[in-house]
């Protein structure tokens, strides 16, 4: 009897009946995400579900606190439990889901943290990437499953200067400035690797920044906007920043989420850049996000914390999406004033201001 990994507390399927519904499904098609209960995870989930996918997800821990909000939120969703730094664990999730498209998601995503914890990054957000190309491999499934690998401008670590003004492409000098970006390169090439060596559809799509209502509130946007709803609530006085200087191509998780997927039904497996085209500073999206609520200027309320700055920073990255928008199609709808005001109306909301 094959082992019974999901959570059926909510959804009562089971993997025996996940694989029967499949038949009914609109397209048929079978989706694993790991890092499900992140920012990118929620807004993929929703997407494939609405494209007719049968959705599993990728959750670790004995008892992760964010389970219960996925399941409530996601009713339809089947979770596997799995752990990046655990090749077993990732074998016996591919082998249950018998996934079509994997995309995985899951990372030790924040540059900072990265910091503080370089050996955890690299086995998770690096190494792991080969557990999941692994999994795929060693359980036969190199040619069915087609792997989308979740890589980052943070590789690109702004010190190319090749092309001024242009922005980073897919052809851009690497140079990563973080254990987070350093652990991703090594992510990135290990996917190519497969693609070249196995022959294995995997794609890596390198996407600058996005954002969205889902970010969490350790992230510089997320944490801003959730900051000013606070402060006009009364319930905070003042938000404590790094430096402020630093300018980011920031876009929405919805529409990058639109990308990844496009990515995938691509027909050969590639590398695309996913971004917006703008660059905007820290300082600017302080300025639109107090704005909403009515604040001029923001520099009352704001703290610089020399414990928020890193021990190197990327000073700009700009990237440049033309390969995605001619081959895939594939545009972004909205702009950097629309991604702040959405979060601050949200953050709003969730107070119910
Ligand atoms: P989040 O930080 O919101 O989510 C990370 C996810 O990874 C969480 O679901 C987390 O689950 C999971 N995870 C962490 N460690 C492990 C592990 N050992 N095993 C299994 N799962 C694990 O990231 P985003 O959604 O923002 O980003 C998605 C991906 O895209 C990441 O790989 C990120 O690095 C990359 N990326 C993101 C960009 C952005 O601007 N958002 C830009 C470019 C790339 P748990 O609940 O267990 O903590």
């Amino acid at each position: 009897a094959p082992v019974l990994l999901y959570s059926n507390r909510i959804t009562g399927r089971d993997p025996e009946n996940a694989k029967k519904n499949r038949g009914t499904m609109p397209q048929g098609k079978v989706a694993l995400v790991t890092g499900i209960t992140g920012q990118d995870g929620g807004h993929l989930a929703e997407l494939l579900h609405n494209e007719g996918y049968e959705v599993h997800g990728l959750i670790r821990g004995q008892s992760n606190p964010r389970r219960v909000a996925l399941e409530a939120e996601m009713p339809w969703i089947n979770l596997v439990e799995g752990d990046l730094t655990d090749p077993t664990s990732l074998i016996r999730a591919v082998d249950l889901t018998d996934p079509d498209e994997l995309y995985n998601l899951a990372a030790v995503s924040h540059v900072g943290y990265s910091f503080k914890n370089p050996t955890l990054t690299a086995d998770v957000t690096g190494k792991g990437v080969l557990n999941v190309l692994e999994a795929v491999r060693l359980t036969g499934r190199a040619e069915k499953t087609r792997i989308y690998q979740a890589s980052t401008s943070e590789m690109f670590g702004g010190l190319d200067y090749n092309r001024p003004g242009q922005g980073y492409d897919e052809s851009s000098l690497f140079h990563p400035r973080s254990p987070y970006g350093v652990a991703k390169l090594y992510g990135h090439w290990i996917a190519k690797n497969y693609r070249e060596s196995y022959g294995m559809f995997v794609t890596c799509g390198i996407l600058f920044n996005h954002e969205g209502e889902r970010r969490g509130v350790e992230f510089v946007t997320r944490k801003i906007t959730h900051a000013v709803a606070r402060i006009k609530a009364g319930l905070q006085d003042t938000i404590e920043l790094g430096d402020l200087w630093p300018k980011r191509d920031w876009g929405y998780a919805g529409d990058f989420v639109r990308g990844m997927h496009l990515m995938v039904q691509h027909d050969v497996p590639d590398d695309f850049v996913l971004a917006t085209g703008e660059t905007h500073s820290i300082e600017e999206f302080l300025t639109l996000a107090f704005a909403e609520i009515g604040v001029d200027d923001w520099r009352p309320y704001v703290v610089q914390n020399p414990a928020f700055m890193r021990p190197a920073e990327v000073d700009i990255l700009l990237g440049n999406p033309a390969k995605a928008e001619k081959v895939l199609g594939w545009k972004r709808e909205v702009d950097f004033p629309g991604l702040v005001s959405r979060m601050v109306r949200h953050d709003l909301a969730l107070l119910d201001l």
